[in-house]
């Protein structure tokens, strides 16, 4: 075992604060990495606050992490010590059922995935986040981060990434689509990024036009705000596909009607209380609701790699430890532009 510095919470309502963990010695499938930086997804929030039912405190949050490989064990085969690698939202899986044989271990049926933190591993300990300066994974839950990305900013395409990138690749997104996007915060900014590259039309629906420019900038051809009960009125069928990325609940009717014949609304955001259907929002165009979650690792490395081809990577605030709770802060009144990435060197030693 070796121990790490970490920020915990340890209750809901506590700030988070400085601690240390253990992480376990390095097995013969396990790659060790010194976490060089970590980002602030907006459910390490909802976790930490209880707004998914009660986690299992302490809770050392982070499945944006991004390193360097500092060891290896004796059978693994695909990393060296000093390669750039990260670690999503599992670290595990049954690695035998039908959905982990083909790669989607996200959607795992033997058991679940094991979630990078708030879970349990198959060694009976608690799994521990991001947060943290090292971390100990099997080396089939790690990627490569290829090297043309930085690390900072390569961090956040471990979740908010891949979490866009899934749905935009499963529903066929490309030249001709006309995508949506609910909310520019971390998912959002990436959905436009790469909705764009893979050369969509993007809209944006943000609350209001503060962020227009940056939309813009990033993409998007298109940029609305959903205090202007107009944007529903001119954007009725106007769209293929739309990501909801939003973190409360809204509205629905009312954004489910900019859906065309037979598009979809795809949900990713995942707010504490239920999502309310005007069954006639749904009836009028055949339109389907759909909902996605993270990405498999062969399509998280697959997004890495076309994110280095297409030269993409988050747009982030770097920040200390220190300054995780002001974050959080900043994260729920949406003022983030538009991931918060820790800088973990003062936690690297312990
Ligand atoms: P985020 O950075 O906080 O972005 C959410 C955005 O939603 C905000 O920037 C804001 O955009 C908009 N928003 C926030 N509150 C709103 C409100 N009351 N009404 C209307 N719009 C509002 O969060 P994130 O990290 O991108 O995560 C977004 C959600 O996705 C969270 O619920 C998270 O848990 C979930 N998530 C799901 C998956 C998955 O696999 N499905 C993966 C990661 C995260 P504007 O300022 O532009 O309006
Ligand atoms: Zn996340
Ligand atoms: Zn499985």
């Amino acid at each position: 075992m070796s121990t790490v510095h970490a920020y915990a919470a340890t209750s809901a309502t506590e700030p988070l604060t400085e601690t240390t963990i253990t992480r376990r010695e390095v097995g013969p499938n396990d790659v060790r990495f010194d976490i060089h930086f970590a980002g602030i997804c907006h459910s390490d929030i909802h976790t930490v606050r209880a707004e998914w039912g009660k986690p299992r405190y302490p809770v050392v949050p982070g499945h944006e992490i991004a390193g360097v490989v500092t060891e290896i064990g004796s059978q693994v085969t695909g990393f060296k010590v000093g390669q750039h690698v990260g670690v999503g939202c599992f670290v595990d899986s049954c690695r035998e059922c039908d959905n982990c044989r083909v790669g989607l271990e996200q959607y795992c049926t033997g058991g679940g995935m094991t979630g990078t933190y708030n879970a349990v591993g198959r060694d009976g300990l608690p799994t521990q986040g991001g947060y943290s300066g090292s971390i100990v994974v099997d080396e089939n839950y790690v990627l490569h981060i290829p090297e043309a990305l930085p690390l900072d900013a390569a961090a956040p395409l471990l979740c908010a990434g891949v979490t866009t990138y899934s749905p935009l690749r499963h529903w066929n997104v490309g030249p001709g689509t006309r995508l949506g996007v609910i909310g520019l915060g971390g998912l959002g900014h990436m959905a436009v990024k790469l909705g764009a590259a893979m050369g969509a039309e993007v809209t944006v629906l943000s609350q209001s036009l503060k962020k227009m420019e940056d939309g813009l900038r990033l993409g998007a051809t298109n940029y609305y705000a959903t205090s202007d009960r107009d944007t529903f009125k001119s954007l009725r069928n106007s769209f293929d596909i739309i990501l909801n990325t939003v973190s409360a609940n809204l509205e629905l009717g009312r954004y489910l009607e900019m859906v065309d014949l037979d598009g979809v609304f795809v949900e990713l955001g995942a707010p504490e209380n239920p999502l309310v259907v005007p069954p006639f929002s749904i009836i009028g165009m055949r339109r389907s609701i759909a909902g996605s979650v993270i990405g498999g690792i062969p399509e998280t490395q697959e997004m890495l790699d076309f994110c280095a081809e297409h030269s993409i990577a988050s747009e982030i605030e770097v920040i200390a430890p220190e300054y995780i709770n002001e974050a959080y802060e900043r994260v729920i009144a949406s003022d983030v532009r538009y991931r918060f990435v820790i800088d973990t060197e003062s936690l690297r030693e312990a």
